[in-house]
């Protein structure tokens, strides 16, 4: 993008030195390069914008899988499945995942549905 921005400059000084040979075709080359340049500096300016956005989205993505690896290893998922059970409320059918001590600690556990005891036999 530099490069071709130094090119359109070089080309505009040698058309300059002709100027007074052919104004005509000076002035309508001249039109086009400042446009290409106008062009190419808005276009530099919007990839830089898009390549910032990216690399932000890289590091959140990068920080979440840290994240996730970090605090849930397979041990933890299997102490996870360990560590529940799966309850089905006898009223309303609803499947919930409960804390196996949760379980034993309580009596009473109300189905978030239908408010019948889940722990009732
Ligand atoms: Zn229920």
């Amino acid at each position: 993008m530099d490069n071709i921005n130094e090119k359109i400059k070089t080309l505009y000084k040698i058309l300059e030195n002709h100027k007074d040979e052919n104004t005509e075709v000076f002035k309508a080359a001249a039109e086009v390069m400042e446009i290409l340049s106008k062009e190419i500096s808005e276009l530099k300016r919007a990839i830089d914008s898009i390549k910032e956005t990216v690399n932000f989205l890289n590091d959140d993505v990068s920080e979440l899988q840290d994240q996730l690896f970090e605090e849930v290893s397979i041990e933890d998922l299997e102490d996870i499945s360990d560590n529940y059970d799966e309850i089905e409320c006898k009223n309303c059918g609803k499947k919930l995942y409960l804390e196996m001590s949760a379980i034993k600690n309580n009596d009473v556990i109300k189905c978030p549905d239908c408010g019948a005891n889940l722990l009732e036999k």
